[in-house]
């Protein structure tokens, strides 16, 4: 398979030219994905809700008290966007069957395009009633309780690159020795915000990032409700390489694991701000400890005796602080918990 999608970008490059980074994600990732579990200790890598179900506890907790500040509307969309295993979700719904109203008002809906986990997350919340989605744009028109831990990071980006007093897209040819190589493409408008770039810097921008983002505040500002999203990334647009490939719990190459590896990148959640506060109202980005902490989350480590996920989850040489959470919402007078 792995070979694959290798020979078909190769020849999508011989016959076509250079692709973006976007382009390559877009093609890699849906067959990654969509071919195996990349979760926990025997796939790729493992995410927040794998660790601990402190994590989908307090993401409950968080959604439940804004739904009650919201004053309760049945029904709502529980929506969770790339779910990957299905565990946040359950740990959702089991840390708030106690809310009183809560677990008849809730539908739950899942945006996933890959078959191979869709499955999985049947099996997981086999009791449940659940729809799947492609994408954002069939959610039905109701409000929203909103989830998406590490999903943005799995959307497509572009890098440019500063060259010779010139942004250029950087794309992904074949050298004359047919192996894949990094490269220029066509110069391209100067990002946004950054000024006094130097030569060879890489910029990254992900318009599909934008736009999902974009599309849930416009269905939170027309139906109400409230979204949290999760990721690791920067508070403030700045110049990096943050493309990264995963694989088996360790960094490798990106382009020598074509398709046997994750790709992802940091999430620029200053562009996300600026692309939503005139709709929503904006709370973060935060850290994930601060956030978690502020939740009650010391006190659930004490009582499940779990010191080692706590520090995994919240502590700042872990997940803790590079890790950012951002949440809004439709109604600007409703305080969000977990933010300052
Ligand atoms: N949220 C999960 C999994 C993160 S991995 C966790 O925290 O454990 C990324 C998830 O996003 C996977 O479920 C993947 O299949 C899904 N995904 C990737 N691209 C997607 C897209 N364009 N639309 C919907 N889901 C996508």
């Amino acid at each position: 398979m792995a070979s694959n999608i290798r020979e078909t970008l190769e020849s999508m490059i011989r016959e076509n030219g250079p692709v973006s980074i976007a382009t390559f994600m877009g093609l890699v990732l849906p067959h990654y994905y969509g071919t195996r579990d990349p979760l926990g200790r025997e796939g790729d890598f493992i995410t927040a809700p794998e660790i601990s179900q402190m994590f989908g506890e307090m993401i409950g907790v968080f959604l439940a008290d804004a739904w009650i500040k919201m004053g309760g509307p049945s029904p709502v969309a529980l929506t969770e966007a790339g779910p990957g295993r299905g565990t946040l979700m359950a740990d959702i719904l089991r840390a708030t069957r106690h809310v009183p109203g809560f677990a008849d008002a809730v539908r739950i809906h899942l945006i996933e395009t890959s078959p191979s986990l869709r499955a999985r997350q049947r099996d997981v919340l086999g009791g449940y009633d659940v729809t799947w989605h492609d994408d954002i744009t069939s959610l039905p028109d109701m409000p929203v309780l909103f989830v998406g831990n590490e999903f943005l990071d799995a959307l497509p980006i572009h890098q440019i690159q500063y060259a010779k007093g010139q942004w250029h897209e950087r794309v992904i040819g074949l050298s004359v020795a047919g192996d894949l190589v990094y490269g220029l493409g066509l110069p391209v408008a100067p990002p946004m915000g950054v000024q006094g770039a130097a030569e060879g810097d890489i910029f990254e921008h992900a318009p599909a990032r934008v736009d999902f983002t974009k599309a849930l505040a416009d269905h939170i500002r027309h139906h109400g409700g409230v979204a949290v999203l999760i990721d690791y990334g920067h508070d403030r647009s700045a110049c990096g390489d943050t493309l990264q490939a995963v694989r088996d719990h360790k960094f490798v190459e990106v382009l020598s694991n074509i398709g046997d590896a994750d790709l992802t990148s940091h999430v620029d959640f200053d562009a996300l701000k600026r692309a939503i506060e005139d709709d929503v109202a904006v709370s973060g980005p935060v850290g994930q400890g601060a956030f978690l902490y502020r939740l009650g989350i010391g006190l659930r480590a004490e009582k499940l005796q779990q010191p080692d996920m706590l520090h995994r989850l919240a502590s700042p040489d872990q997940m803790g602080e590079l890790f950012r959470v951002m949440a809004f919402c439709g109604d600007r007078s409703i305080h969000l918990e977990g933010f300052a």
